[in-house]
């Protein structure tokens, strides 16, 4: 999983890539060499944090390729909700996909929710 430094990796204008190049004001929970995590700007939760490869791909629907960023991806999610004391009440995760999905920001990103009871369904 290459860096965005790679070239063509960085998406004119995506709003999440302007984070992952630290752009933008952001408060940063965690980074790594491919992975940036932040807290969301309208938190739905106590705990609402969002990781998103610095890389740019557009959604979960677009990954086919990606097996090993995917697995990344989830793995920081594991180790951040247990970094962030959620590990042993619980959290959920969340990856809007496309409009009935819910994705507003088209740039692949996990929602970490965590802090309250979360109910099913959602909306
Ligand atoms: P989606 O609806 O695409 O799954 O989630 C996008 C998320 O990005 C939303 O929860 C929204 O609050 C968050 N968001 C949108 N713009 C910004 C921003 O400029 N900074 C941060 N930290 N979060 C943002
Ligand atoms: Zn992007």
């Amino acid at each position: 999983m290459g860096g965005p430094s790679e070239g063509g990796m960085v998406m004119e204008g995506c709003l999440f890539c302007r984070i992952a190049a630290k752009e933008l004001p952001t408060q940063i929970i965690a980074e790594d060499e491919d992975t940036l995590a932040f807290t969301d700007i309208r938190p739905q939760a106590p705990v609402h944090v969002l990781l998103i490869p610095k890389v740019h791909v557009d959604s979960l629907a677009e990954a086919g390729e990606k097996r090993e960023m995917l697995g990344r991806l989830l793995d920081t999610a594991r180790g951040l909700a247990a970094k962030l004391g959620l590990a042993e009440k619980g959290f959920r995760v969340v990856i809007n996909t496309n409009d009935d999905g819910g994705q507003t920001v088209h740039h692949l990103h996990l929602h970490i929710l965590g802090g309250r009871q979360m109910r099913w369904p959602p909306g």
